[in-house]
C-alpha cells in the first residue's frame, strides 16, 4: 500500500497568518516545525493502518517547508518546485490513496487563509461550474487516477468543503476558522493524536480503482481585468467576461497543467497598488 501526501501549510496546525506560510519570515521557520509534526502524525497513521511506503509532496509556496531533518524515516519527501503536476506530483505513480494535509478552503469562501493558488488576485474558480478550491480541483485529478482521498486535513471549513468533493475521506480538524485571519487552535499535541488516528482509519479506503479522464471546463475569476486580458493569450483560453477566462482541457491532468500557466501568467501581471 503506497500513500502519497500532498502537504500545504495554511491549514497546518496553528496558522493563522500571513506571516505564518510566507518562505524566510520567523513565524514561518516556527510553523515549518508545526506543519512537519503535522507530517509525521499522518505518516504514523499511515503506517499504523497498513502502509508500506509514504510519499510526501511538498505543495505550498515554494514547496520547500518540511524539515526534512525532522521528517519520520519510514516516509520520503519529494521537495522543491517546477513539477509537472505540482501540488499532485506523484498522484500517477501508481499510489494507492492522496492525503490532503494542511490544505485550506478555496477563493472567494470562508476560511482561515482562504485562497486558490494566488492569495488575492482570483476571486473564484469554478470547476464544470461548481465553485473549486484546491482539494476539488485536486481531487478530481486524483479520481482520474483512480485514486482515491483519504484524509483532508486543515480548518473545520476545509474539512466541510471536503465532504462535498470527496465525501468518503476523513477529516482531522485542527482548527477552527475565526475569520480569514484568526482560528481557534489546538496544540500540537492534541492535533498529532487526532491526525494519527484519522490517518489509520482513512487506511481502510486504501486501494485504487480504475480511472477515467474526461473533459473538463475551468472558469477563473480575476479581481481586475488587466488579469484576464493577461491570461487570455495563452492558446485555449478565452475571455468571457471583464474579469473571467474560461478553458475546456481533454483530461483533468491537462486542465490542471493549464490552470497553472494561467495563474503564472495573471502572477506576473500584477501591477504594484492597482493589481
Ligand atoms: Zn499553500
Amino acid at each position: 500500500m503506497r500513500i502519497l501526501i500532498s502537504a500545504d501549510m495554511e491549514g497546518a496546525t496553528g496558522v493563522t497568518c500571513t506571516a505564518d506560510v510566507v518562505p524566510g519570515t520567523e513565524q514561518w521557520q516556527r510553523f515549518r516545525r508545526l506543519l512537519t509534526g503535522d507530517v509525521n502524525a499522518c505518516v504514523a497513521g499511515l503506517f499504523d493502518g497498513g502502509a508500506t511506503e509514504v510519499l510526501v509532496n511538498e505543495a505550498h509556496s515554494s514547496q520547500r517547508n518540511v524539515l526534512l531533518e525532522e521528517l519520520d524515516p519510514r516516509a520520503r519527501l519529494l521537495t522543491g518546485r517546477h513539477k509537472p503536476l505540482s501540488m499532485m506530483q506523484g498522484i500517477d505513480s501508481g499510489v494507492d490513496g492522496v492525503v490532503f494535509l494542511g490544505y485550506h478552503t478555496g477563493a472567494g469562501a470562508d476560511g482561515v487563509l482562504a485562497h486558490t493558488y494566488l492569495e488575492n488576485s482570483i476571486t473564484e474558480v469554478r470547476l464544470d461550474g461548481v465553485a473549486a478550491s484546491e482539494g476539488r480541483l485536486n481531487a478530481t485529478l486524483a479520481a482520474e487516477h483512480g485514486v482515491p482521498v483519504l484524509l483532508v486535513t486543515g480548518d473545520d471549513l476545509t474539512c466541510a468543503d471536503a465532504s462535498a468533493y470527496a465525501p468518503r475521506a476523513r477529516h482531522a480538524v485542527v482548527k477552527e476558522c475565526v475569520s480569514r485571519y484568526a482560528a481557534v487552535c489546538s496544540p500540537p499535541s492534541v492535533t498529532a493524536a487526532l491526525i494519527t488516528a484519522e490517518a489509520t482509519a482513512a487506511m481502510a479506503h486504501a486501494g485504487r480503482g480504475h480511472g477515467d479522464a474526461s473533459a473538463h471546463t475551468v472558469e477563473v475569476d480575476f479581481d481586475a481585468t488587466h488579469l484576464a486580458h493577461a491570461a487570455a493569450v495563452v492558446p485555449t483560453v478565452e475571455m468571457v467576461g471583464t474579469r473571467t477566462v474560461r478553458f475546456t482541457a481533454e483530461s483533468q491532468t491537462a486542465a490542471m497543467k493549464a490552470f497553472k500557466v494561467v495563474t503564472a501568467i495573471a502572477a506576473g501581471a500584477i501591477d504594484g497598488l492597482y493589481g
